[in-house]
């Protein structure tokens, strides 16, 4: 999902960089019912096409994939920050040198969310942020900077997931013009996955929303199904270069990862997620009307709206009608990308104290509370495969930006 901030109505939009999938059911029943992908292009036949953007990819997971469409707003955001002028520079894709904004950003009083100019968060970003805070603000400074040898992990672990993906239904591309289209693509996804979930059915890519301590929280969930006991579980795919599983401190972002999912799934279904939030942080309109091309989908599927506030009463009624569960069993499958081997599947178990004291941790920084941390001393082994390793303030005073910051408190794992 790409709506992290601003377009304008009849901006046209770049394919490759604004795709929402729309997921199209295999069963007989579900024929008619098309989960979307949505792409600013002309409608024919070929928004039957498959996009890949629909997958999440590599070490990484859906919703991670999805993160990274957000770079045009990124790169605006980046483009606006406070600039006290560039501290370092990086080589980027294409071998010029990206700028980076100081750490530190002098008479600057406003938050991060407003800095970057960002409406909401992915649970992505709070799982990077976990790894390493720091890490994860460069990554948004330098939207662009992607090492070759990651990419290709990256277009690797894509094609995985979409392999995935297709297992349970098929991708058309829908035209859309605005960031209600975009939304309203997710909606109708979510409506036509409900039932299928309902009746047993195995679905994948269910978008998650929902505030959490005053900041919109958007997510991908992998893949949910009931088991044979009836218990409902989320399956999050990981996929791995080399043939090992990641080292504890992955897993645990791994593992933070997933918990927030269910956090905000289970906010969802309880009825704790409220249109009034959603529209609050996203800057929504609700009574826009919808384009004609999620119009006919939307019809085709059987949903008679006409503008997005019809398909959200539509979704709200429906996560909470539909008498869906909260989450019972957390699962990581880490796979191997070459050999499509299982690594090893791994339970997770779902500590929500300790889930809130790291949302509430990141959260600080989010909403301007506390400056940005790199990595603890010990875990500055994290440092040698960083990207920004070499012009790291972090890292380059010893693991404080600066004698005038406050001193920092041990980040909360
Ligand atoms: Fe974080 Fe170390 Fe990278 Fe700095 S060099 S961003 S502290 S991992």
């Amino acid at each position: 999902m790409k709506s992290h901030g601003e377009f304008a109505p009849g901006e046209s939009l770049v394919v490759s960089a604004f795709c929402f999938s729309f997921r199209e059911g295999r069963s007989a029943e579900s024929q008619s019912l098309c989960p979307v992908q949505s792409c600013a292009m002309a409608e024919t036949e070929e928004e039957e096409m498959v996009s890949a953007e629909a997958s999440g990819f590599s070490d990484v997971s859906d919703s991670e994939f999805l993160e990274i469409l957000d770079l045009d707003d990124s790169q605006e955001s980046s483009a606006s920050l406070s600039n006290p002028g560039p501290s370092s520079e990086l080589p980027g894709k294409d071998g010029k040198l990206i700028s980076l904004p100081k750490g530190k950003r002098g008479l600057d009083v406003s938050s991060p969310m407003e800095r970057f100019h960002l409406n909401y968060l992915y649970v992505t970003d709070l799982s990077t942020q976990n790894w390493c805070e720091q890490q994860m603000i460069y990554g948004k400074e330098v939207p662009d900077f992607l090492v070759p040898e990651k990419a290709a992990v990256l277009d690797t672990g894509a094609s995985i997931h979409l392999a995935r993906e297709l297992e349970v239904h098929d991708l058309r591309t829908v035209p859309i013009t605005t960031k209600e289209d975009a939304w309203a693509v997710k909606f109708l996804n979510m409506l036509l996955m409900i039932p299928t979930l309902q009746s047993e059915g195995r679905i994948r890519e269910f978008p998650v929303f929902g505030e959490v301590d005053g900041v919109l929280l958007v997510g991908v969930i992998d893949e949910l199904h009931y088991t044979a006991k009836g218990e409902l579980e989320l399956v999050e795919l990981k996929t791995r270069r080399r043939p090992v599983l990641p080292l504890e401190a992955q897993k645990n972002k791994d593992y933070f990862q997933v918990s927030l999912y269910k956090y905000i799934f289970d906010a969802m279904v309880q009825g704790k997620v409220t249109t009034a939030s959603l529209i609050h942080h996203t800057k929504l309109h609700p009574e826009k009307p919808l384009g004609p091309s999620v119009l006919r989908h939307a019809q085709q599927g059987g949903f008679s709206v006409k503008s997005l506030g019809d398909l959200m009463e539509l979704v709200f009624l429906s996560l909470t009608l539909s008498d869906l569960p909260v989450i019972d069993i957390l699962k990581i499958e880490y796979i191997h990308q070459e050999t499509a081997t299982v690594l090893a599947t791994e339970v997770v178990a779902f500590e929500e104290k300790e889930v809130r004291g790291k949302v509430q941790h990141c959260m600080a920084y989010w909403m301007g509370h506390r400056e940005p941390q790199g990595v603890d001393i010990e875990e500055a082994w994290k440092c040698r495969t960083c990207n920004y390793a070499d012009i790291c303030e972090w890292r380059q005073g010893g693991g404080v930006h600066s004698s005038t910051l406050e001193p920092q408190a041990k980040k909360a794992k």
